[in-house]
């Protein structure tokens, strides 16, 4: 199974992703977890791409294309994968087409843009594993503490509210036009799916949407 998770940061795209892999058995490829953890470890990627995460704009497709098509010759990728964040421009879009690889379906979440907003402040993460919690909506038992680890959560650099404007000002700009593209690569092609979810409502709501489409 391959599949595309679309939406805004903040839309719970990763959220979703975390019950869609264990359902699947399959790996989840977060282009932003994979750059966060470059610019943790202070690699040659990491510095090129730190500066314009914190301010909220794309890394240049080039790298994104050659970071995910490494990624997806890993043995853990033969049964599929899940890609949370990726494509975000039609650029990389094409690329997945021009590599030949052959997505079965496409997920937009979507959300309005003052609900990112209140979303996103309360957003705590476990860096490590990548999960996710709100410190509302999907709190951790302890607070500010993992569950399954007892280590600290964190709250992103680039989830304060200046710096998420920017980011939904990039989404509509760039990424939605991935809309249009898969349904129209949907009506030229029998083999990729495009279907809308409507990301408001609690967790598990959205999870049973999901589910529907997929099964
Ligand atoms: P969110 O899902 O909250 O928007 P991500 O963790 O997916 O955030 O991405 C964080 C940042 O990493 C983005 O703001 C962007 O700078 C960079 N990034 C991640 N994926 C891509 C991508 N496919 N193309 C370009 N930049 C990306
Ligand atoms: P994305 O990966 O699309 O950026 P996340 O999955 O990280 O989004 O979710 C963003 C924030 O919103 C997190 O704090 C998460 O716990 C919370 N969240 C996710 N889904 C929902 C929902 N259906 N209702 C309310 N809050 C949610």
């Amino acid at each position: 199974m391959k599949i595309i998770l679309l939406g805004p940061p903040g839309a719970g795209k990763g959220t979703q992703a975390q019950f869609l892999i264990d359902t699947f058995a399959i790996p989840q490829i977060s282009t932003g977890d994979m750059l966060r953890a470059a610019v943790k470890a202070g690699t040659e990627l990491g510095l090129k791409v730190k500066s314009v995460m914190e301010s909220g704009g794309l890394v240049t497709d080039e790298i994104i294309i050659s970071l995910v098509k490494e990624r997806i010759t890993q043995d853990d990728c033969t049964n599929g994968f899940l890609f949370d964040g990726f494509p975000r421009t039609i650029p990389q879009a094409e690329a997945l087409i021009e590599a030949g690889v052959d997505i079965e379906y496409v997920l937009e979440i979507y959300v309005p843009d003052e609900e990112i907003v209140k979303r996103l402040s309360g957003r705590r993460v476990h860096p490590a594993s990548g999960r996710i919690y709100h410190i509302e909506h999907n709190p951790p038992q302890t607070l500010g503490i993992d569950d399954v680890t007892g280590e600290a959560l964190i709250q992103r650099e680039d989830d304060k509210e200046e710096t998420v404007r920017k980011r939904l000002e990039v989404y509509h700009q760039q990424t939605l036009p991935l809309v249009d593209f898969y349904q129209a690569l949907e009506k030229q092609s029998a083999t990729v799916k495009f279907a809308q979810i409507n990301g408001v409502g609690n967790i598990d709501q959205i999870k049973k949407q999901l589910l529907a489409v997929l099964s």
